[in-house]
């Protein structure tokens, strides 16, 4: 799995770039997830977006804390201390930076050990579209080091930005920018400490439970605290003699709530378990069902 974040000021694109990413590396085909982050709505505020790809499912859900390669659409964030790009990158990841400078300069200047990759999309941007909106731009960079092919990147771009730029020559525009990016961008060898296939980035990562692998969703402060299973109407409850253990509701459940027992299979953490019965619409054995709650009662999961 490869894991990548985006920061970006708000108004840059960094939402969409993950988005435009994220897509380009399904039609490349692989699984992909993205998704931003951001408090309130505000212009010029620090905001970061996320890129997960994988051969496999992805089981992850929740920030990446733990990037292998970090997209900074604005140099100004590297030395703001609430942004903290460079936070977590793994060793051996990759740094690109939006910048006239060189990488080396780059470097010097933040005091980076990593491999930074540079390029001035802003002019670019300003140069060719006729303003800074960098979204299909950092896309294009982020895709060219991960190693999507250049036809899933052009599907990409026009899919993603056809539906937020109506005007056909501005989109002309967008696509031409950021294949010109794209193309401006060698391919890396990607070497944070999950090794890599030769010749490919993107690779398999073990099954981790919820507890790992969403420890934003589990940590203190986030659901455990808010007792979501509250919410619930009804309950999901597992079929063994059906469930195939095919995994599918754990990947599923956008709270990383659904665990594995000892023999394989899945069950709820039923005090967090929203009720949102995304797993009983997701289960191609149809091996759970729901359950009315006649009143909501944590700590009871069928396991
Ligand atoms: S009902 Fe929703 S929150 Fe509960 S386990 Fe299923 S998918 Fe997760
Ligand atoms: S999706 Fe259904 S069959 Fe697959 S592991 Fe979950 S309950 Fe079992």
């Amino acid at each position: 799995m490869l894991r990548l974040r985006f920061h970006g000021r708000g108004g840059q694109g960094a939402k969409v770039a993950s988005r435009v990413l994220g897509t380009a590396a399904f039609l490349d085909g692989y699984n992909a997830q993205d998704f931003p982050l951001y408090g309130a709505e505000k212009r010029g505020a620090p905001i970061t977006a996320f890129t997960r790809i994988s051969r496999e499912n992805i089981m992850e859900r929740g920030v990446i804390s733990e990037p292998d390669i970090v997209i900074v659409m604005d140099e100004t964030l590297l030395s703001d201390p609430q942004a903290m790009p460079l936070s977590g990158l793994k060793k051996g990841g990759i740094i690109f930076v939006n910048t006239p400078n060189s990488p080396l300069e780059t470097k010097e200047r933040y005091n980076i050990a990593d491999h930074v990759i540079t390029l001035d999309i802003t002019k670019i941007s300003l140069d060719m579209i006729g303003n800074p909106v960098l979204s299909g731009l950092a896309a294009a960079v982020a895709s060219r080091i991960v190693g999507i092919g250049e036809d899933a990147f052009r599907g990409a771009v026009e899919k993603e930005l056809s539906g937020i730029i109506s005007d056909r020559e501005l989109l002309v525009k967008n696509t031409e920018a950021a294949l010109y990016c794209y193309n401006a961008i060698m391919p890396v060898q990607i070497k944070t400490a999950e090794s890599i296939r030769e010749g490919e980035n993107v690779i398999t990562i073990p099954f981790e439970i919820a507890l790992v692998s969403s420890p934003a969703i589990n940590a203190t402060g986030n659901t455990p605290l808010r007792r979501t299973g509250n919410w619930r109407v009804f309950r999901p409850v597992w079929d063994y003699e059906v469930c195939t253990r095919c995994m599918t509701c754990v990947a599923r459940c956008p709270d990383g709530c659904i665990h594995v027992n000892e023999d394989g299979y899945p069950y709820a953490d039923y005090d967090n378990c929203k009720g949102c019965l995304i797993c009983v619409e997701e289960c191609p054995a149809k091996a759970i069902n729901k359950v009315r709650e006649m009143h909501s009662r944590s700590g009871e999961g069928d396991r």
